[in-house]
């Protein structure tokens, strides 16, 4: 029924950039340097609308507009409604505010006993440890903090972050995040893993990063040796669309399997992006042929300037229900809303079970046939007693 997706159709190569030499090309510090980040620099490329024009003038007052040449390149400059467009250029959309929209969407100030730390589940903290990304997706959900574009004054200095997970033998799970932390140094994540490697308590480390999408050759053999040095180092990459899956990406996510390092992917449910069933099949699959296990579906937080990129929840069951028994297990995200207020994420299910009572549990399968599984409930305990056991 779904048609295949061909790997040797995946984006490569250097698109408006052929004339650079691929030793420059590829050399991270240089993806850095040549981002996009004004109206005149990326019309240089393309055409943008007038909505876009506007939004890229305001960008600076909100959430700061930058994009790789690489992940630039992904973009169909000819079309309007393109995906990876829709992530990274700004519209004038996002001055926009409806009363349901908040600066800190999921109540995350709230939850931080100190600066760089959100404490919100019993084991686990979320650790900022920087401010400042690759590229900039628009409906980030730190955007009052991430880039520092609204005064916001947050300058991680992540000894205070360090300090607390000492101090705090509960935490037995730390999730590096930001900002992206992989625009640190090799030297100074090798730091910062190898002082919460020290700590007796923490035993589970992982990363939440879009370099790897943004940035492909910040993942070198360097850095993959600090993941060795203080592995297991688990990573959640953040891919929203199947023209995001490049050889370059894929490229990357086999040099951290290789060193060790498991790999997850977090997608935001956006409207006009990946809002469709098709969509996301083309994705999950892509993402399980990267070695990347899809392990999230967002729904998109209430961030201040979203609703042009926020779907309806009903399209993430959908998507769900789509999924489900027509592809592996393996390529299920679980679709999850991140409370507004501080609730953490609630995971929201298809139902397939229509009853369950005292003699079966009725259900229906990934087709809509009803199926029963009956409940023996009659064997009494006593049964069992005496009974010889011959194994
Ligand atoms: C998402 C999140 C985590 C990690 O949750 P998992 O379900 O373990 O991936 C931890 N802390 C905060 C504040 C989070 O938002």
């Amino acid at each position: 029924m779904f048609p295949q997706d061909h790997s040797k159709n995946w984006h490569s190569g250097q698109g408006h950039w052929a004339h650079i030499p691929p030793q420059e090309w590829n050399r991270w510090v240089w993806q850095l340097q040549h981002r996009l980040k004004t109206v005149d620099e990326i019309e240089h490329y393309m055409h943008l609308t007038p909505e876009e024009k506007a939004g890229c003038y305001f960008a600076d007052k909100k959430l700061a507009l930058a994009i790789t040449p690489y992940f630039f390149n992904l973009i169909d400059v000819n079309d309007p409604d393109d995906p990876v467009r829709r992530q990274v250029i700004p519209r004038i959309e996002e001055t926009h505010t409806s009363p349901e929209e908040l600066l800190d969407p999921v109540g995350e100030d709230s939850s931080s006993p100190t600066e760089g730390i959100v404490h919100r589940y019993p084991d686990r903290v979320l650790f900022l440890v920087t401010d400042r990304c690759a590229s900039y997706c628009r409906y980030c959900t730190r955007s009052r903090l991430v880039s520092n574009a609204q005064d916001y004054n947050f300058h991680p200095e992540f000894e205070n972050g360090l300090r607390y997970i000492e101090n705090h033998p509960e935490v037995r799970d730390v999730l590096l995040s930001g900002g992206d932390p992989l625009l640190l140094s090799d030297h100074k994540l090798d730091y910062l893993l190898g002082r919460l490697r020290a700590i007796p308590h923490v035993e589970f480390i992982r990363i939440g990063s879009r370099i790897p999408v943004f940035l492909p050759q910040r993942i070198t053999e360097s850095l993959c040796n600090v993941f060795r040095k203080h592995g297991p180092i688990w990573m959640s990459i953040h891919v929203n669309h199947p023209n995001e899956c490049t050889q370059d990406l894929r490229a990357a996510c086999e040099r951290l399997a290789f060193a060790g390092v498991p790999l997850g992917n977090q997608s935001v449910l956006l409207r006009g992006v990946n809002d469709d069933p098709e969509t996301m099949r083309r994705l999950v699959h892509r993402l399980l042929m990267m070695r990347v296990r899809p392990y999230y579906l967002y729904q998109c937080d209430l961030i201040t300037g979203s609703a042009h990129l926020r779907a309806h929840p009903q399209k993430g069951l959908e998507i769900i229900r789509a999924l489900r028994g027509h592809t592996t297990g393996y390529a299920l995200p679980q679709f999850v809303i991140d409370a507004p207020g501080g609730g953490g994420k609630v995971p929201l299910n298809p139902d397939y079970v229509t009853g369950i009572t005292e003699t079966e549990v009725i259900m229906r399968n990934f087709e809509g046939k009803e199926y029963r599984y009956p409940i023996n409930s009659a064997i009494p305990e006593e049964a069992f007693s005496g009974a010889q056991c011959i194994y």
